[in-house]
């Protein structure tokens, strides 16, 4: 963290034409505030609009602006993961091309991060201007994500985030293409701090993560950040035979061994019934063994690093 550390600031961009000059000239503004040097790197995400002349534009003018351009939409947390991979600096901030992170609040992520945090993590204040069903559905998400996930992941935090060169670096040896870039992050643990802020509207364009595209998200996010999914059929197969298996033994010792002394009379279908349930619960108790096996196998696939060092 000398005079001539060098910030990355990596900014997702799909559709963004109008943004892209007025995320620009802030970013610019902050950052010559501080005795930093810096690069500002554009992903355009596979854009259909006039996004990329804007970045060649102003790459022309500040050679302090760099971009990468998609053949097509990956997605942003492909985007930023690019952006990752390309960013030089000691320090890469990540952060949204329309705005609705404010800028002015990189001079908090730098301070903390002058003060030894190595990943600094932007928090939403909660807004009143989502609607109803992206806090229902945002509210559960965090939930489930606290009840299953193997990482403890902060309730609105946001991708708005710094992380140092070690972290950077950690990162960039992910191999799963199926990610969650703050999930990973995460999960890479490192000495972490937290900035609140409120979101602003964003400046200009649509909003580009609609209730579908959150719901898948949220589903990418419980099935790489848990293996609980996986497991679910196993455990209610347990139930299932916990529950049935002293029945039908009851069943079947009152009515052929101890000859009924009650007269409870259960009859042929809810004897069959019982049978039945018994073997469903044992079909699926074995898928939950084959998903024991498939977590192992998605655990090598991932091949996440075992461990990861701080300091040697
Ligand atoms: N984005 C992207 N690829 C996509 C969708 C979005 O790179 O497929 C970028 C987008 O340009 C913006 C950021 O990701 O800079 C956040 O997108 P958006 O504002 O639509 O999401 P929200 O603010 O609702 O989370
Ligand atoms: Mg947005």
């Amino acid at each position: 963290m000398n005079q001539n550390s060098l910030i990355s600031i990596v900014v997702p961009v799909h559709n963004e034409e109008q943004n892209i000059p007025l995320i620009y000239k802030e970013l610019a503004k902050v950052l010559t505030e501080t005795r930093y040097d810096y690069e500002i790197i554009f992903v355009d995400d596979g854009s259909t609009d006039h996004s990329t002349e804007e970045m060649e534009r102003l790459a022309a003018q500040d050679k302090r602006v760099k971009f990468l351009e998609f053949s097509r939409n990956f997605g942003k947390e492909i985007a930023i993961s690019a952006g990752i991979k390309n960013a030089q600096g000691d320090a890469v901030i990540m952060i949204d091309a329309d705005l609705q992170h404010p800028p002015r609040k990189i001079l908090e992520f730098l301070k903390k991060w002058e003060e030894g945090a190595e990943v600094v993590i932007g928090v939403r204040n909660k807004s009143k201007s989502d609607g109803i069903t992206k806090r229902v559905g945002s509210f559960f998400f965090y939930k489930i994500m606290a009840a299953i996930a193997d990482t403890k992941i902060t309730p609105q935090a946001t991708d708005f985030r710094l992380i140092d060169r070690k972290v950077a670096d950690e990162f960039n040896r992910f191999t799963e293409k199926n990610r969650i870039t703050r999930g990973l992050i995460d999960w890479l643990g490192f000495r972490r701090e937290y900035i609140h802020f409120d979101a602003n509207e964003r400046k200009h364009g649509k909003p580009q993560y609609n209730t579908i595209k959150l719901t898948k998200l949220a589903f990418c996010s419980f099935v790489s950040m848990s293996f609980l999914p996986l497991k679910l059929a196993g455990y209610l197969g347990i139930v299932i035979i916990l529950i049935s298996g002293p029945l039908g033994a009851f069943i079947f010792t009152q009515r052929f061994i101890i000859n009924d002394p009650w007269g409870l009379q259960f009859s042929g279908p809810a004897t069959l019934a019982v049978i039945i349930l018994f073997l469903i619960g044992i079909v699926l108790m074995c898928l939950g063994m084959i998903a024991l096996y498939i977590a192992n196998i998605q655990t090598e696939v991932n091949d996440r690093p075992m461990y990861v060092v701080r300091k040697k």
